[in-house]
């Protein structure tokens, strides 16, 4: 898509704090953090919003998922179990899709929201 930012993100027109690639998703950092960790998640390929997504990205949809833990862990937000059982960090996902679900750019991302609180907002 030759209007989309994240598009020109995914094919380095654009400089991004990338923390994560392989062929089909990039993950960088979001450039308005609204908490110490802020990372995008995007399948390089353009997905307008969820609602776009088909059938067919099933499994597109489940590596996004499947990386953001993965992207808590390297980022050190990670939800941990101490040696006396108390349950520490943690993280949200978050995929906002259309204006009234709060969508600002139109090329699905899932953010991982973490790191120590108060964050800004409830987002
Ligand atoms: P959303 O409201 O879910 O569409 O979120 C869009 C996010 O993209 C916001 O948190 C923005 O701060 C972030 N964003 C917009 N432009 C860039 C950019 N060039 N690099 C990194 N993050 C961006
Ligand atoms: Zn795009």
């Amino acid at each position: 898509m030759d209007n989309c930012i994240f598009c020109k993100i995914a094919a380095k027109q654009i400089p991004s704090s990338i923390v994560y690639e392989d062929e089909e998703l990039l993950a960088f950092k979001d450039i308005n953090p609204a908490a110490p960790v802020h990372v995008l998640i995007i399948p390089k390929k353009h997905i307008a919003t969820l609602s776009d997504a088909d059938a067919q990205d099933g499994v597109l949809l489940g590596k996004m998922l499947a990386l953001a833990p993965k992207i808590a862990k390297e980022q050190r937000c990670d939800v941990q179990t101490g040696s006396d059982g108390q349950v520490s960090g943690g993280y949200k996902t978050l995929i906002n899709t259309g204006p009234d679900g709060g969508q600002e750019v139109y090329h699905l991302h899932v953010h991982v929201i973490g790191g120590p609180k108060p964050w800004r907002g409830q987002r």
